[in-house]
């Protein structure tokens, strides 16, 4: 018998006689304290982060950080590809919530049966083992990730952990401002509580003015702030609720879909939106509700602050973002960009919006959720081609956005990305912006989430 084995025993055995331990213990109510006790026996399924979740079985195991776009499509589609392999996804959230369409939910034009999937089902159909569990380290020079519920070991990593918002920028060591300017004023850019919160507080908003800091590039999907913007603005003129949007924006115009946005802008919300360029953040005060930036200073009724984005914080566990000092690109994973694996590391892959510089043309791939399942597609193949011992060829990406800027008529604009390889070996990104509004472009958009949800959890 293995010492996991026996030790598991052990605690089986000891969780089995509880009753009689239970009798024989003082219990809270005659004063002991609750305080952790280490040595404390608990049920046998009650894990420690100390444990060894999941024991290495025979086959070469992949373990996925983070069930987003990226992590949950590579779980499926690796499943697909190596079926030998043993696949286990670790993500925090008991159900998924899609940000991509969380616009349209949130002035009620999808409900959230739409954007909400179960996590369960597909893990079943497909083979792999999903475990809800928060994930607080990845140790490298161990092969495992550590998660509340113990630990896994892996033989190959794929990190999709999305992003953070990068408060530190705007208020250093402050973790009271941070916490403040998070619970008050969420950006919702990272599912899903934030979304609640900030629905409920536009649908109890009785008017004034409503701020939007937007983050200098690069962000999580960059169109999807003026999406929101057009969409809020719609829903005030339908609700006759006297708000006026001001849209803070670091960059010095409107990127991308400019002439769409402006245009929705000028001609269907001129006296809602004011869009102010070049607002580059220099003070955030939560509690006074104002804001000073370099093009002005504003006060708010309510707000939608978004901090700098960044690499998520498991990457940063990983050690997968540069130091200071590196000489790379900081903030985000620096990784192959043909291969998307840790420059020094094969076994460690990095997928979705965690993926820093790929090009010196275009800098970084767009933060999408469309992009994070084409990585998390290519990594499955890359992996699947060397266990079978081939060495892979590269896949490029591509990526699709619809953007709905009116609600009455609905009506959208789009963009479009295609990438190809060079004859420098650099990436290349070609965009084409499509700027005329269109109704013809709602079914196209609600078909392209509609299939991709599929690709993901049917
Ligand atoms: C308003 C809005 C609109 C958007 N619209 C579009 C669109 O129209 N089209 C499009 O393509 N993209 C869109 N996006 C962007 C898209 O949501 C992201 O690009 C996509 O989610 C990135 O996928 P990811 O896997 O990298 O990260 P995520 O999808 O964020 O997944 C990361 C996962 O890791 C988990 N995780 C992180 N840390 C831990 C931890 N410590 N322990 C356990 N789990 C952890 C998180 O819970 C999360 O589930 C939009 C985003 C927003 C906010």
């Amino acid at each position: 018998m293995t010492q996991q084995t026996s030790h598991s025993r052990r605690r089986f055995l000891a969780a089995a006689g509880g009753i009689a331990a239970a009798a024989a213990a003082p219990s809270l109510a005659q004063g002991a304290s609750p305080s952790a006790d280490a040595t404390r026996t608990l049920p046998f399924l009650i894990g420690r982060s100390t444990d060894t979740l999941a024991p290495r079985g025979k086959s070469p195991r992949v373990v996925i950080c983070g069930g987003g776009w990226g992590g949950v499509t590579a779980a499926k589609y690796l499943r697909q590809y190596a079926p030998h392999l043993e696949v286990v996804l670790l993500e925090r959230n008991p159900v998924f919530f899609s940000c991509p369409m969380s616009n349209k939910w949130l002035v009620d034009a999808v409900d959230t049966q739409f954007l909400t999937h179960d996590y369960l089902g597909v893990a079943e159909k497909y083979g792999y083992r999903f475990i809800q569990t928060e994930i607080l380290e990845i140790e490298r020079d161990r092969k495992a990730v550590v998660t509340a519920a113990g630990s896994v070991p892996y033989d190959y990593l794929i990190i999709a952990p999305g992003i953070r918002y990068n408060y530190e920028a705007w208020f250093a060591n402050d973790r009271r401002m941070a916490e403040a300017t998070r619970a008050r004023f969420p950006a919702a850019y990272i599912p899903n509580a934030e979304h609640f919160h900030l629905k409920h507080a536009l649908q109890s908003f009785k008017g004034g003015d409503l701020v939007m800091t937007l983050p200098p590039p690069p962000q999580r999907c960059p169109p999807s702030p003026y999406e929101r913007a057009c969409l809020i603005a719609s829903m005030f003129r339908q609700k006759k609720i006297p708000g006026r949007i001001i849209i803070l924006d670091h960059k010095d115009g409107v990127r991308p879909i400019g002439p769409g946005f402006r245009a929705a802008f000028e001609e269907l919300y001129k006296d809602i939106i004011t869009y102010v360029p070049n607002a580059h953040i220099e003070e955030v005060d939560p509690f006074a509700k104002r804001i000073k930036t370099a093009a002005g200073d504003f006060d708010f009724d309510h707000a939608i602050l978004m901090a700098p984005h960044q690499a998520g914080d498991l990457a940063w566990k990983a050690g997968v973002v540069p130091q200071p000092g590196s000489g790379r690109p900081g903030g985000w994973a620096d990784v192959d960009p043909l291969f998307l694996h840790d420059r020094n590391d094969k076994d460690v892959y990095v997928i979705g919006d965690a993926v820093g510089f790929v090009s010196p043309q275009f800098a970084f791939y767009p933060k999408a959720g469309h992009v994070a399942n084409r990585h998390a597609r290519i990594v499955a193949r890359y992996i699947a081609e060397r266990e079978a011992g081939r060495e892979p060829s590269y896949i490029l990406p591509d990526n699709l956005c619809y953007m709905m800027v009116n609600t009455n008529p609905q009506e959208g604009i789009s963009v479009q990305f295609d990438y190809k390889v060079n004859d420098q070996g650099i990436i290349e990104q070609t965009q084409l912006d499509f700027n005329e509004r269109s109704p013809a472009t709602i079914p196209e958009d609600f078909n392209w989430a509609r299939l991709i949800y599929e690709d993901m959890f049917s």
